[in-house]
């Protein structure tokens, strides 16, 4: 690891100013109603960034009690589609203007590399609102040729207020997930952000009222999952819920809404996506993709290409350079120019992937690199490689959310299939092959959400995203996404003159 030294030094500064830690309700930075707050932690040392103040059930009601206001009688919902459009638009032009100061809060708050939040993420942030802002004034329902002397039309209408709860590893991408096409079918918004990652969502949720967002519209509350995320999941005047996070949560949530006012849910959940690399493959290629679909975001992709199979024939050529290329792997202080690979989230997550790392080692898997820390401070560790996996180890089926890659063989594409679908998540899938025969095969037989052949995590805003099985239900992005912020309301109307 040639770059170790990068983060035995004192860690770069980053150039942005903490101007919001307080609770975003009704347009106002407030407090907290009990007083307290939370650290949000520097994953790079482990040290305070801020202090931001913690919301519970009592912030999340007078959140809800805003919201419901601007819903049920402010401008949002009554102006016109096209005004909603333009403010939407102007929010996404100062997110581009502001793009240093949120890549640097994203960066400090989350350790992902600055130059993944300002070249990669926050532009996907601002492209994905100006699609939603495109859609606002196209969302219009249906006039039905029904059986009858009728007039039969079909009204798609704003659901209401949306309570959203989204995790820590994308933190603004899942914001805008969130919060952009449910603003352009014109609702009003409650969202608890992760209590990892509470900065950058306050500071674009700002820019949302400076383009013209009226008050209550967006709230903001950061908090933790048991009390603010709870609060907020078993509201009685919460009419829809949007999670993203742990499979584990997500029933969480869901029996929350149940047991509560049966408010519709989607879920964007946890997954162990296959790459599949048939025997054909350029190999240099093959072991770079499969490097990126596992190690972008230090591993912690809820669609990571967290396992690596790899058709016997090429397999031990694979496994060598795929050791060749975690070693050049550039991992340090996400400030850093060329750093590839920041620290991971926080002390759980860090002490977390170094229990598997170690039930790995146990199981039996042979290590090929890596598979210790990566210096004496912060949450940083070693690109690590496991091959020999056989699919009943536990590192081949949980859910690793880090920097392990696991490599397993296969012979022949049906018993790939056969191996690749035998999980309890379904969110993702990558091939890479030549062969557009195979590639039909496995494109329609794998049971995912989406399928990469010959890219990975390619992610446009009109493509819809999500996952079968325990991966979650429903989808966000695309016009799937605008579905799940709708009320579908059917109007029938006798008409007096059939004849015409
Ligand atoms: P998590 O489920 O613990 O937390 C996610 C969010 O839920 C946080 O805001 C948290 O505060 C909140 N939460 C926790 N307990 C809650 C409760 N009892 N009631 C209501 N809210 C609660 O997940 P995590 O470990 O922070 O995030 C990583 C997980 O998220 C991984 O499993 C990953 O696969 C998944 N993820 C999925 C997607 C996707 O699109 N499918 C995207 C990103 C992350």
């Amino acid at each position: 690891f040639g770059t170790a030294a990068a983060f035995e030094e004192q860690p770069i500064k980053p150039s942005v100013q903490i101007n919001h830690t307080q609770l975003l309700i009704n347009g106002n930075f407030v407090d907290s109603a009990s007083g307290k707050t939370f650290p949000t932690l520097d994953p790079r040392t482990g040290e305070v960034i801020a202090h931001v103040a913690e919301g519970d059930a009592e912030d999340v009601n007078r959140a809800v009690a805003a919201a419901r206001k601007a819903f049920d009688e402010g401008p949002w919902p009554r102006m016109t589609a096209y005004e909603r459009s333009r403010i939407l638009l102007r929010a996404a032009d100062l997110i581009e203007k502001h793009n240093d100061e949120i890549s640097a809060l994203e960066s400090w708050d989350s350790g992902k590399p600055y130059e993944q939040s300002a070249l990669a993420e926050i532009p996907l942030v601002v492209r994905l609102m100006r699609y939603y802002a495109g859609w606002a004034d196209k969302i219009h329902g249906l006039v039905v040729p029904a059986d009858g002397p009728h007039h039969v039309q079909v009204l798609h209408e704003p659901i209401g207020v949306a309570g959203q709860i989204i995790p820590w590893n994308f933190p603004l991408v899942m914001f805008a997930w969130k919060v952009g096409p449910a603003l352009a079918c014109g609702n009003a918004i409650v969202i608890k952000t992760a209590e990892q990652t509470p900065l950058s969502a306050l500071y674009v949720a700002r820019l949302f009222h400076e383009a013209g967002l009226p008050d209550g519209v967006l709230n903001v509350i950061s908090g933790f999952g048991p009390t603010a995320g709870a609060a907020l999941a078993s509201h009685m005047d919460v009419d829809k819920l949007a999670f993203t996070g742990s499979t584990a949560t997500g029933k969480v949530v869901l029996e929350l809404a149940a047991r509560s006012n049966l408010k519709p849910v989607t879920l964007e959940l946890g997954g162990k996506s296959p790459m599949i690399i048939l025997e054909d493959a350029d190999i240099d290629n093959a072991v770079e993709l499969a490097h990126f679909a596992l190690f972008f975001n230090q591993g912690q992709c809820c669609c990571a290409g967290s396992r690596t199979f790899v058709h016997e024939r090429i397999y031990d050529e694979f496994v060598e350079k795929s050791k060749a290329r975690a070693l050049r792997r550039v991992v340090g202080d996400p400030f850093r120019k060329g750093v590839e690979q920041g620290p991971q989230i926080d002390n759980e997550q860090f002490n977390k992937i170094l229990r598997y790392i170690k039930l790995g080692k146990d199981s039996g898997a042979s290590l090929v690199t890596g598979g210790d820390r990566l210096g004496s401070k912060g949450f940083y560790i070693q690109p690590t490689i496991f091959s020999d996996v056989q699919d009943d180890m536990v590192i081949a089926q949980d859910e690793i959310f880090g920097p392990v890659q696991t490599i397993l063989k296969f012979n022949n594409l049906d018993e790939v299939i056969r191996r690749a679908n035998a999980s309890r998540y379904g969110l993702a899938a990558g091939l890479f092959t030549n062969n557009m025969d195979h590639a039909n095969t496995l494109m329609r037989a794998l049971k995912v959400g989406t399928i990469w052949i010959n890219c990975f995590d390619v992610f446009d805003a009109a493509l819809p995203f999500g996952g079968f099985k325990m991966s979650g239900q429903g989808r966000e992005k695309g016009i799937d996404s605008l579905k799940a912020y709708l009320q579908v309301k059917s109007v029938v109307t006798a008409l007096k003159n059939p004849a015409w």
